[in-house]
């Protein structure tokens, strides 16, 4: 029995051309209808037979996102106990009052306590609490330089970077294709910054999901028959301030955060 955690998986099994044969307006549509059982995956007629065989029946579902590396949270928190905290904060250029540290994640403001707790006036997604601990616990507190690399320029970026297209970049250029507020929701709920086209594209917006890290996504519309495209870059000198796992991880959790919105819009 498969086991699928949320409807993006059935997404990503679609062909993405909303052609609606299904009766669905969008792919994306069908792919939540089918992940609450409303309607069978062989409905659309374009996915092979041993996919429809594998996701045909029953499906298990789902671990939340909420349980996402419980166990990597624990010992992290336990890494933090064993730290002075106000020095990690001048480190970081964060502040520390109140036996908590406190710095800017999407423009808001997240603290750390000396137990290694999260709190936050706004939702903390589960996907943060790695890269932000880890984060704390191993930047050297480089300023970002101002200039873009790319993920496989990244120490330990090639070995991952078939999985990081398939799961962050693949998926965000496949929200952006059919959420027509993807860009504008980014800088709103983000505290984005659109900049400058970098690379000729159409679009490129700076989020800052840690003070250190900033991230640049860029996307490129369709254009003569060519398909869209969206990249993800990183300052040069991301790899002092985050490790290559935890920003995966990040980059995963902002393509969540993303198709969540986009789902909740009906998309
Ligand atoms: S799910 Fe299949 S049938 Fe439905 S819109 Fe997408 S490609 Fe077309």
């Amino acid at each position: 029995m498969p086991h699928i955690n949320n409807p993006m998986e059935i997404f990503k099994l679609l062909n993405g051309t909303n052609c609606r044969e299904c009766n669905e307006k969008t792919c994306l549509a069908f792919a939540v209808a089918v992940f609450k059982e409303k309607r069978p995956i062989h409905a659309c007629p374009y996915l092979e037979k041993e996919v429809t065989d594998k996701y045909g029946g029953e499906i298990l579902k789902p671990n939340t996102v909420d349980e996402y590396k419980t166990e990597a949270i624990q010992a992290l928190k336990q890494k933090i106990t064993a730290i002075d905290l106000s020095e990690a904060a001048e480190r970081l250029g964060a502040k520390f009052s109140n036996e908590k540290l406190t710095l800017k994640i999407f423009g808001k403001n997240f603290s750390v306590d000396t137990k290694g707790n999260l709190s936050s006036e706004v939702h903390i997604n589960a996907y943060m609490v790695v890269p932000v601990l880890n984060h704390i616990l191993n930047s050297r507190g480089k300023s970002p330089h101002g200039d873009w690399i790319t993920f496989r320029e990244l120490t330990g970026g090639p070995s991952r970077y078939a999985h990081f297209q398939q799961r962050c970049e693949t998926p965000l250029k496949k929200v952006a294709d059919t959420y027509t507020d993807f860009f504008k929701d980014m800088l709103a709920i983000f505290d984005g910054k659109k900049i400058d086209s970098h690379i000729s594209s159409d679009i490129s917006i700076v989020l800052h999901p840690l003070p250190l890290f900033p991230v640049m996504v860029c996307y490129w519309k369709p254009e003569d028959g060519l398909e869209s495209s969206l990249h993800i870059y990183f300052d040069s000198a991301s790899d002092d301030n985050l490790d290559i796992e935890s920003t995966y991880t990040l980059i995963e959790g902002i393509a969540l955060m993303f198709e969540k919105i986009a789902l909740r819009h009906g998309v």
